[in-house]
């Protein structure tokens, strides 16, 4: 299992989707899920959403159930690159806990590291794909063609919470707990730390060349 950490906006979505692909297994981020839940208005959709909007983390028991039946599903029995989460220490320990039950651990933790000072305007200028969620951003990677996504042709949207006031809010309320998270795989003895403020493709690189010493992960021969 991969896991991909970083403050909100530091690239690891951008990374996640391009290392899914490479690895040929699913990208898994509980933002996406709890967004798909919210858009089907079923009770944990309700519950998350107000978390959401306010900025918030959305409570660990909540989360933690989600993401675990999500990694039941048989495209994940391989493993998954894990995109937004944990994001609370109780969050990474429960992730362990259950890894352990399924004969498996956290290989990597890949921290994409960028300066807080950069995030807002990562953010307020990212517009993502309604279809699965590429991200493009309005300045430094703009699609080909403008509102629509190059990947799969799909209409690109900008999300509620990427509005500044809510912006400063995630930043604020959630870069706390990414300390801890960062902590514990730090413990653990598998974080790899990147330098997120390079161009995507050389954060990705960087990404594979930390992946590549670990066994199950190498893929060249
Ligand atoms: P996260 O998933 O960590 O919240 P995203 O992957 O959605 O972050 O990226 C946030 C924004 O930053 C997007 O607009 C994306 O295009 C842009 N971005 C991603 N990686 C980089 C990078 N290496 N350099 C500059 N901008 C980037
Ligand atoms: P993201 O798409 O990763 O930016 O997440 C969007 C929002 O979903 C966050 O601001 C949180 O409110 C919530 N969320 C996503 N992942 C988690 C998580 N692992 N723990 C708690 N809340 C989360």
């Amino acid at each position: 299992m991969l896991v991909l950490l970083g403050a909100p906006g530091a690239g690891k979505g951008t990374q996640a989707h391009v290392l899914a692909r490479h690895f040929g297994l699913p990208r898994v981020a509980t933002g996406d899920l709890f967004r798909g839940a919210a858009r089907d208005g079923s009770p944990l959709g309700l519950a998350a959403r107000g978390y959401m909007e306010r900025g918030e983390l959305v409570p660990d028991e909540i989360t933690v159930e989600m993401l675990l039946e999500r990694l039941d599903a048989p495209d994940a029995e391989r493993g998954a690159i894990l995109d937004g989460f944990p994001r609370t220490r109780a969050q990474a320990e429960a992730l362990d806990r259950a890894l352990a039950e399924r004969g498996t651990v956290v290989d990597a933790a890949l921290l994409v590291d960028v300066p807080t000072g950069e995030l807002l305007q990562r953010l307020t200028g990212r517009w993502l794909c309604g279809a699965v969620g590429h991200t493009y951003h309005e300045t430094a990677y703009p699609p080909r063609v403008p509102g629509i996504c190059d990947i799969d042709g799909s209409a690109l949207i900008q999300r509620d919470d990427d509005r500044p006031e809510i912006v400063k809010a995630r930043l604020e309320k959630q870069l706390g707990a990414l300390a801890d998270v960062v902590e514990h795989y730090r413990a653990a003895g598998v974080l790899q730390a990147v330098d997120g403020r390079r161009p995507i493709a050389s954060v990705t690189n960087d990404l594979l060349d930390a992946i590549e010493p670990i066994p199950y992960w190498r893929t060249s021969p």
